[in-house]
């Protein structure tokens, strides 16, 4: 990543991908915005953005309020002045079989993972358009590509995340702003510890490589596609999935 001191905002920073992309990050030179339902969750998170030389602010912001949201980059603009990189990472599963999906299981998963998406780049582009440059990065999943079974919620917002992804690549780009997603396998984080072993095994074997994802993997994708070395990549979907194929 370049060495100029990015400010970089991660929804769902608390565990998993999330957390591990704001250390990846802190440890590319950024400062970090943890964002997170509870403040108190971030306090890891923050430590090891610490231990990595970095700094951080950290945010308890639910993703589907957008009025936090809204006060939540106002103060971040008063404390650090900018906005340089949005990953939109704060993701829910509520899996279901079609035919015993509740209305509510759906709301809420297209709530947080597809409006939230919305509502976090909409509260943040005002100050990436005053910039006139800015990334945003959005957590899509080969769900969302191949469907999965029990995830007819999830796999909606994950494509649903792709087309946002290409529109707003498509709109912005004249502003200098950069739009892509990351398309996760399975990766070992809380999230996935709640889906049975065997099919943990078995998408393990489906891989080439043989092992779920790490963390630290996707997080890898987020900084890349953030630097100047992706600087003519956007409205791309980067797979960063262990060659699975559902
Ligand atoms: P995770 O371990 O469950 O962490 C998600 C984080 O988001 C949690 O800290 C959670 O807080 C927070 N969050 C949930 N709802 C929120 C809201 N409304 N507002 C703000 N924060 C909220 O998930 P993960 O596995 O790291 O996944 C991160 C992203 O990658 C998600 O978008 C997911 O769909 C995507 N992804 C993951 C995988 C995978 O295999 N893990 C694969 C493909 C895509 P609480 O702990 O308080 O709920």
């Amino acid at each position: 990543m370049n060495q100029k001191i990015q400010t970089v905002m991660v929804t769902g920073a608390a565990r998993g991908i999330g957390q591990a992309t704001a250390v990846a990050f802190a440890k590319n030179n950024a400062r970090v915005v943890l964002c997170d339902l509870k403040a108190d969750s971030l306090e890891e998170t923050t430590q090891l953005v610490k231990e990595a030389g970095g700094e951080s602010l950290a945010y308890g912001v639910d993703v589907t309020d957008r009025n936090a949201m809204a006060q939540m980059v106002e103060d971040v603009k008063k404390q650090w002045g900018r906005i340089d990189v949005l990953v939109n990472n704060a993701g829910i599963t509520a899996d279901a079989q079609l035919k015993k999906m509740t209305e509510e299981a759906f709301d809420q998963v297209i709530d947080i993972n597809l409006k939230g998406v919305f509502n976090c780049t909409q509260a943040v582009l005002p100050t990436m358009l005053e910039q006139n440059e800015g990334v945003i990065l959005n957590a899509s999943s080969v769900v969302g590509i191949y469907g999965n079974f029990g995830q007819t919620n999830y796999a909606a917002t994950k494509w649903g995340v792709i087309g946002m992804t290409k529109t707003w690549a498509k709109e912005l780009g004249k502003n200098g702003i950069r739009v892509n997603a990351v398309a996760p396998g399975f990766i070992a984080t809380p999230m996935v510890a709640q889906m049975p072993e065997n099919v943990l095994d078995m998408m393990k074997n489906k891989s080439p490589l043989n092992r779920l994802g790490k963390p630290e993997d996707v997080a890898n994708a987020y900084v890349f596609l953030a630097s100047e070395e992706a600087g003519f990549i956007t409205g791309s979907v980067l797979s960063v999935d262990g060659g699975v194929v559902l």
